[in-house]
């Protein structure tokens, strides 16, 4: 066990917080980031279509979630490539409790984030749709992280309980299965849903 385990079930609640604030400074960027957008994209789109291209960039968001995920578990013969994995995902896999090491770093997130945005204007040709776009994207970002900060710090999540379990199932028995956090649905269409329990 990590010993910054016993830090995020300290007894005491400011100590618990501020460790846990301590853990997730990567993650407070994308808030702020998400309302900004929203608010300078929405009346310009008008708040219907602005809702519509927002929820396009959540739906996007699992599958790249899924996609960048599977891709982390994938087998290569190309050695960086395996150095990568295993510095960007499979430690965690052998640390599940290093709590700061399960949040995507900003220097990996920012990157990609910059990379998703200039995809989304090649693939929109306007402004205004991919900010929307990106927000939405970016929003479920942000909810991949609590739901997996979450579920390493095993804090019970009323109402999120089963995306929870369905991550631990991942880090339990079956990594090369249930590769969606925030949304099971992708394991389903492409072959990786969790398979029953060998009895
Ligand atoms: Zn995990
Ligand atoms: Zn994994």
């Amino acid at each position: 066990m990590n010993p910054n385990r016993s830090l995020v079930e300290h007894p005491n609640l400011s100590a618990r917080l501020y460790y846990a604030w301590l853990c997730t400074r990567p993650f407070w960027v994308y808030p702020p980031v998400v309302a900004l957008l929203s608010a300078w994209a929405g009346p310009r789109a008008g708040w219907a279509s602005a809702a519509g291209w927002f929820a396009a960039g959540l739906v996007a968001w699992t599958l790249v979630e899924y996609g960048l995920h599977r891709l982390m578990h994938v087998r290569t013969p190309w050695r960086r490539f395996r150095n990568f994995q295993e510095f960007a995902h499979l430690r965690h896999h052998r640390e599940p409790d290093d709590l700061p090491r399960s949040l995507v770093t900003l220097r990996g997130s920012i990157p990609l984030s910059l990379l998703f945005f200039g995809l989304a204007l090649l693939v929109f040709r306007s402004l205004v749709p991919a900010v929307l776009f990106h927000a939405g994207l970016t929003a479920g970002y942000v909810f991949y992280e609590f739901v997996h900060f979450a579920t390493h710090a095993r804090w019970r999540i009323p109402g999120l309980n089963w995306l929870q379990r369905y991550h631990a199932l991942h880090h339990a028995r079956q990594w090369n299965r249930t590769f969606g956090v925030t949304c099971p649905v992708w394991d389903y269409v492409f072959g990786t849903a969790p398979r029953a329990s060998p009895r």
